[in-house]
């Protein structure tokens, strides 16, 4: 189906079959006659649709039933104000771990509630690296993490137990790894990646700490509106919900979590080998926070960077070009990134490499003969 390898970082490539199954249910959604953007969110079909994906959601990554599994909208950017909202409780402040440029987000739309401490930062080094060695106060609200940062090609693979509660933006690895969801007092993670399409924002949530919130929040960004009312406080995002849906079941198909991670590995170790081997580029990011989701690098020389991005464009490799503000490449890898393109993409690596070198040999050549 598709005739493009899609690296993007997000919104992403998904499984071809569930782009088949979601354009046919466009047009007739289950043989009800119906496009599935023209059904109710309160029809029994698509009530249905909801506790599927809530239960798949539960299934794949272990989800505690002291939890909420919650879907919003809004994307992961309004939970970077929703999260102060409701626990940034004004005596005290929050703990936030600055490891890019969504946490650096996050930061500045929680300080419009409160006080925030910024824990540690690897901002000194363009932030190639996970900082560790930190300590939140004791009485901070909350410690924020950013579990995958997307930019920057770093990935947390050790959560601290700081003893206060853990907020953490998941949204470029959810699902692409097996997660303790008990290490976590609420999860968040726009959908855009290993879920499924852009429109719905997945929130899992520990009750007691929803339940500790003691003042007045308004409804759309209060969290226990939407447990209390199945998501189903205002129209979800029915769509995007649904995709969500076809994009678990696959998953879930597929081997799971567990499964799905082994083959992330292997995809990611295949291309930072390349990196490291190949002479024309250097990886960014700190070896030991290397993320298995968004892989970043640079080439040793402006001109090499055109080329190389240049010759991929013109065979169907998208989405390598990395994010505008730090420049080099970006190539994702998420779940439904079949394991060929890494490889087309290695063996495309491997031959520019030698296209250079004879460049570079050639005039030396023509002068000795
Ligand atoms: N956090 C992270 C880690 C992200 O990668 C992104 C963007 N993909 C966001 C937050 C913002 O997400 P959204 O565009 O859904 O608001």
């Amino acid at each position: 189906m598709y005739k493009k390898h899609n690296f993007g970082a997000g919104p992403c490539i998904l499984p071809a079959e569930v782009m088949e199954h979601a354009a046919s249910a466009i047009l007739d959604w289950n043989q009800t006659g119906l496009s599935i953007l023209e059904v109710s969110h309160r029809s029994p079909e698509f009530e249905g649709v909801m506790i599927k994906t809530e239960r798949l959601v539960r299934e794949l990554l272990n989800v505690p039933e002291s939890y909420a599994v919650l879907f919003l909208q809004g994307g992961a950017s309004t939970q970077f104000s929703m999260v102060a909202i409701n626990f940034l409780k004004k005596a005290n402040s929050a703990s936030y771990l600055d490891t890019g440029f969504f946490a650096q987000k996050a930061i500045k739309e929680a300080k419009l509630f409160g006080s925030v401490d910024i824990v540690a930062s690897s901002k000194d080094k363009s932030y190639s690296y996970i900082p560790d060695h930190y300590q939140p106060c004791a009485d901070a609200a909350y410690l924020h993490l950013t579990s995958n940062n997307t930019i920057e090609g770093t990935e947390m693979f050790d959560f601290p137990k700081p003893g206060l509660p853990v907020i953490c933006d998941m949204s470029s690895d959810i699902f692409s790894r097996e997660i303790n969801v008990r290490d976590f007092d609420l999860i968040y993670a726009g959908a855009q990646k290993n879920l499924g399409p852009a429109g719905m924002t997945l929130v899992i949530a520990k009750n007691s700490f929803l339940d500790s919130v003691d003042h007045p929040v308004p409804s759309m960004s209060d969290y226990r509106v939407y447990r209390d009312n199945n998501s189903m406080f205002n129209t979800p995002p029915v769509f995007s919900i649904y995709v969500a849906m076809l994009n678990l079941i696959w998953l879930k198909a597929n081997g799971g979590v567990g499964a799905i991670e082994s083959l992330n590995k292997k995809k990611a170790e295949l291309l930072y080998n390349e990196i490291d081997r190949n002479t024309l580029f250097s990886g960014t990011a700190n070896l030991a926070h290397r993320s298995r989701m968004n892989v970043t690098f640079t080439a040793s020389s402006p001109e090499i960077e055109g080329r190389f991005l240049d010759l991929a464009t013109s065979l169907g490799m998208v989405g390598i070009k990395g994010y505008r503000t730090v420049g080099g490449f970006r190539v994702s890898l998420y779940n439904a990134l079949p394991f060929s393109s890494v490889e087309a993409l290695v063996a495309l690596m491997k031959q520019f490499e030698q296209q250079i070198i004879l460049e570079e040999c050639l005039p030396k050549t023509v002068f000795d003969s």
